[in-house]
């Protein structure tokens, strides 16, 4: 699997609330297409398509979701980054093969009925990596 396979299919913002982000990026005017609760990531999020990729927003469900731990630590703000791959266990074992610390061994249930993983916090100097599943697009 060639790196150049991937590409950028969301940023995921942290918010605290997803009805007052939602109403900034429309008034930014963007539209949100999407929104669900997902279960696995005790997340409820918002997708608002840009151009070729998108901004999903996160607002936790839960205290001890990872979200609810970035917001207490950090603020909202730039939470990850995803890019769509189109072999998940490839790409993983790829990575996984050159040393890469991953989250996730195998992929786990995203939003959009994606199947995603995360690379460890560690791996990205800093940044969250999100690899999804599938062609980038709404
Ligand atoms: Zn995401």
């Amino acid at each position: 699997m060639s790196v150049s396979a991937f590409r950028l299919d969301h940023i995921g913002i942290a918010v605290s609330s997803i009805d007052q982000a939602v109403g900034l990026y429309e008034a930014l005017g963007l539209k949100e297409t999407r929104r669900e609760i997902v279960e696995s990531q005790e997340v409820r999020t918002a997708f608002l398509p840009i151009g070729d990729t998108r901004l999903e927003l996160l607002e936790p469900v839960g205290s001890d979701s990872p979200v609810a731990k970035f917001l207490a630590k950090r603020g909202p703000g730039i939470h990850h980054i995803c890019f769509a791959v189109p072999d998940l266990e490839g790409a993983l074992a790829d990575l996984r093969g050159r040393g890469f610390r991953l989250v996730h061994q195998s992929p786990v249930p995203g939003a959009d009925g994606r199947r995603v993983a995360f690379l460890h916090p560690s791996a990205g100097q800093g940044v969250l990596i999100e690899l999804s599943e599938g062609t980038s697009g709404s």
